[in-house]
């Protein structure tokens, strides 16, 4: 790459993931222009390409889930403490991380509000009301919203004060209605996370330990980041009767016998953002997936001071328009700047034009994934450019599943566990007898938790990696974000 050389220094401001992981990401949120921090310690303001990039992951999940039959509404955003404490195993699991509002204006509040930290009771307090009968079944909401945690340790969309996501809560008549409502949540997710972030997951129960509060049990969906940490990118809940009984939710049935509600509750989060950035973000930057990207092809005009470069760099942006998110640099930044610039922001495709390729009627055109160059006439442009944005989003699928099978290991015992920790950091293999203190012992002795017992069960072994005794159960083990 010829430009390397001149404008070295400029990739040289991103620290390399290999000396240092964390500040590497730290570089390529704020280089990228993901965003920036906010006053308040652990606040993030998402800036527009960041913004841009979580309205195309929100457009694709809202049309799924609109599709699947439910509808958004909107919750207010606080939550008086006498309803929260309606749920004990709910409120235990969230009052460590809970903001609450004790003044309004200058007065002191008769009752504390807390900042929503999840919208469980407010769906509840509110289906308690319009359930009546089991006409009213499934009730299938889901809300885009913010919500608040107060969280000690905070990184950009990792964990932040304060995030964007959506959750569904959705209430059944039985049981198997709202486990298919759970399992299917999870396969949406799985199916956004594969064919458009590009990020390969696997599906999986959460164990007791980890299961959300107040959950009889939860499915998620695990991905391996590029240090080998997992990230948990999705969760889905099946709630059971636990909350219709505490807030009252029941339908009378077909014989006219009053019966509780069976409930789910899912969602996804900006985090997704942050898995994106550390699956597939390299050395030189941001690495977006074609179909997520805001931009797909961003054109650079060289020697654009030459007459009718710029006209022809206009012309083909409106023609690709049509069939591609095309932008273009017409700057009077030097052309080696704008190459260094959109490939630290992660554009799939390049499109170089200057005088002597419009002689010939073509261009060159630069993948951000491979760094490949080609040189295509401007006659197959409309056919070419989206052949190769597919091909971009396979390659980095593939890649993906590539390195979390390289970063995937067996362990028999708990000093093989290390050992692979150590060694080749990742998701690790390993069969589990189901108790609780072995699960806690793990995560003591090597930071490892259970990411999830999948449902694509194996056994490598009889005997539990902790304590030797029988184990039927297959769990991957790793440390997460
Ligand atoms: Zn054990």
């Amino acid at each position: 790459m010829n430009y390397m050389g001149k404008d070295k220094k400029f990739v040289e401001e991103i620290t390399a993931m290999e000396t240092d992981f964390a500040q590497w990401y730290t570089d390529v949120v704020k280089k990228a222009d993901l965003v920036d921090y906010g006053s308040v310690r652990g606040s993030m303001i998402i800036r527009p390409y960041g913004y841009a990039i979580w309205e195309n992951i929100r457009d694709v999940l809202d049309a799924k889930i609109k599709e699947t039959g439910h509808s958004n509404v909107y919750m207010p955003l606080f939550i008086p403490e006498s309803l929260l404490q309606k749920e004990k195993d709910h409120i235990e699991g969230f009052a460590p991380e809970v903001a609450w509002v004790t003044h309004g204006g200058d007065e002191e509040l008769h009752e504390r509000l807390c900042v929503r930290p999840t919208s469980e009771i407010l769906f509840c307090e509110h289906y308690a009301n319009i359930i009546h009968s089991y006409r009213d079944l499934p009730m299938l909401y889901n809300q885009w919203s913010n919500v608040v945690r107060w969280e000690k340790t905070t990184r950009p969309f990792l964990r932040s004060l304060e995030f964007l996501w959506q959750e569904g809560h959705t209430c059944h008549a039985d049981e198997e209605d709202a486990m298919d409502e759970t399992l299917k949540m999870l396969d949406v997710y799985a199916n956004v996370c594969e064919e458009y972030l590009a990020v390969p997951v696997l599906k999986g129960r959460k164990t007791e330990k980890e299961k959300f509060a107040g959950a009889v049990s939860t499915y998620t969906i695990e991905s391996l980041m590029h240090d080998g940490k997992a990230l948990q990118s999705g969760t889905s809940h099946y709630l059971g009767t636990g909350f219709a009984e505490s807030f009252g939710i029941q339908y009378s049935d077909k014989n006219g016998e009053l019966q509780h509600v069976h409930q789910t509750s899912w969602g996804i989060t900006t985090r997704l953002i942050g898995a994106l950035i550390m699956v597939h973000g390299d050395n030189r930057g941001l690495v977006v997936p074609p179909r997520i990207a805001p931009t797909q092809v961003m054109i650079v005009p060289i020697a654009q001071h030459k007459e009718g470069v710029l006209d022809r760099a206009y012309e083909l942006r409106d023609s690709l328009k049509k069939a591609v998110r095309v932008d273009i640099d017409a700057s009077d930044k030097m052309p080696g700047w704008k190459f260094n610039e959109y490939e630290m922001k992660g554009i799939p495709l390049r499109l170089e034009i200057g005088p002597k390729d419009i002689e010939k009627n073509q261009v060159v055109l630069a993948r951000r994934d491979t760094g490949e160059k080609e040189i295509v006439s401007i006659d197959e442009l409309n056919t070419k450019i989206p052949e190769l944005l597919e091909e971009i989003q396979k390659n980095l699928l593939e890649k993906a599943k590539d390195h979390r099978e390289k970063k995937t290991n067996l362990a028999m015992n708990l000093t093989e566990l290390q050992n692979s920790l150590n060694d080749n950091p990742g998701f690790v293999k390993g069969m589990w007898c189901g108790e609780l203190a072995c699960e806690e012992k793990i995560k003591e002795e090597t930071g490892a938790t259970s990411r999830c017992i999948p449902f694509e069960q194996e056994k490598i072994s009889d005997s539990c990696m902790c304590c030797g005794n029988k184990a039927d159960q297959l769990v991957y083990w790793a440390k997460a974000y």
